[in-house]
């Protein structure tokens, strides 16, 4: 028999196969996926609970499973359900909701970024606690939605229900194991990750005529030098620990992502939009960066626009944060990762997670998973199947070492 037909043949391709098969696009509900996951760590002797929310008519759902003494010391092993969409790739050579291999790479949906580890998580889980029915530190599963939406699922979590749930239930657990895909490097830190509109209000005309008017894409240059002048003072900002971290830019960092104004070439601009994104070293804080860059904006440009006429203005639309993490390079759990990865603790994690939200309740957390940042997100999205197994079997001693023998 080959490897191929074992593989496909284990309870963690069963596992993975259904929660692929399961179609939790963040705009849909991911509540079938959460109650499958609920219920089967439900099944494998944990207490569990399901958080439902609705988020724009749609229900969603967090999934909270613990097992082990209420007692601090504990191990979290987080991951979000839901994934990005698929309509609207053309590429996909498979069916995005079936689990598929050809032999060296598993296919779909969320295999990479991250149900394939979720199946890891909860199987690794299972396996342990067969073998071994007391545990000496706790072990928690926290499973959210919408984290590919700005982390909104996991901030629900952070600012409504896990104080209450660590008063009452559990007590915090003080390291969080991640599992995005890092190609199982484990990543103690990540930046913070800002996006807005600047959206400028100005007064059409016809060009011959300029006076009569206020141009929207020339107030945008004006709002461009402020953001620039801010970014030169961020990039001022360097320490030892971010520049370890992050080599390639340890600095917070603007950029400008699409443009859009005027309509024609004799025509005044009466508006222009520019989509702006802001990568926070850990360190900085989002909001004041944010709030710096709107008072310049109202003293510098917008105050004399309103001047102009009223209904002229600059406007900051659409606006989702999701704050920077950092954890201790050196702590027992960033050993123990050490130790069974084989792999240092150095830099950070080149995006965001759900570890922002979480370090705000001062949980450290650390991101390691399986399959690679290149596939997730994209058409085919795979991971090789040498991840699949070992994923496990990294999992599974993990939880060992921390919840069972007690590092
Ligand atoms: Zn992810």
């Amino acid at each position: 028999m080959s490897t191929s037909d074992d593989m496909q043949k284990s309870e963690l391709w069963e596992v993975s196969r259904r929660l692929i098969g399961m179609d939790t696009v963040s705009a849909h509900s991911n509540l079938e996926a959460a109650e499958y996951l609920a219920h089967y760590l439900q099944e494998s002797g944990f207490e569990s609970r399901i958080l439902t929310d609705e988020v724009e008519g749609v229900k969603k759902a967090s999934v909270l499973a613990w097992f082990g003494p209420q007692e601090p010391g504990g191990l979290m092993i987080s991951g979000h359900i839901d994934t990005v969409p698929f309509d609207g790739q053309p590429d996909w050579k498979t069916n995005p909701l079936e689990l598929q291999t050809d032999g060296k790479r598993i296919y779909g949906r969320g295999t990479a970024d991250m149900k394939i580890f979720l199946a890891q998580a909860v199987v690794a889980a299972r396996q342990v606690h067969q073998q071994h029915s007391t545990f000496k530190h706790p072990l928690l599963f926290v499973f959210t939605y919408d984290e590919e939406i700005a982390g909104q699922g996991s901030g629900h979590l952070v600012h409504n229900i896990l104080p209450t749930f660590f008063k009452e239930t559990l007590p915090m657990p003080e390291y969080a194991l991640i599992g995005e895909p890092t190609d199982f490097n484990i990543f103690p830190a990540h930046k913070g990750f800002a996006t807005f509109d600047v959206v400028v209000r100005g007064k059409g005309g016809h060009s011959s005529v300029p006076k009569q008017g206020l141009n929207a894409i020339k107030k945008m240059s004006d709002v461009i030098q402020i953001i620039d002048e801010i970014d030169q003072e961020l990039q001022q900002r360097i320490t030892p620990e971010n520049l370890q971290l992050f080599p390639e830019c340890p600095t917070s960092a603007f950029n400008y992502g699409v443009i859009k104004g005027g309509l024609a070439t004799n025509m005044i601009a009466d508006t222009c939009r520019l989509n702006v994104s802001l990568r926070v070293s850990p360190g900085d804080n989002e909001e004041e960066i944010l709030n710096t860059m709107r008072a310049r904006i109202e003293q510098e440009i917008a105050r004399e626009m309103r001047a102009f006429s009223p209904e002229c203005g600059v406007f900051i639309e659409h606006l989702h944060a999701t704050p920077p993490m950092k954890s201790p390079l050196e702590s027992p759990i960033s050993h123990l990762l050490s130790r069974i990865i084989e792999k240092p603790v150095e830099h950070g994690a080149p995006y965001g997670t759900d570890a922002g939200q979480f370090q705000l309740l001062n949980i450290n957390s650390y991101v390691c998973g399986p399959g690679t940042l290149e596939q997730a997100h994209q058409p085919n999205e795979s991971i090789p199947i040498e991840h699949f197994l070992t994923g496990q079997k990294h999992v599974e001693r993990i939880i060992y070492e921390w919840c069972v023998k007690g590092v």
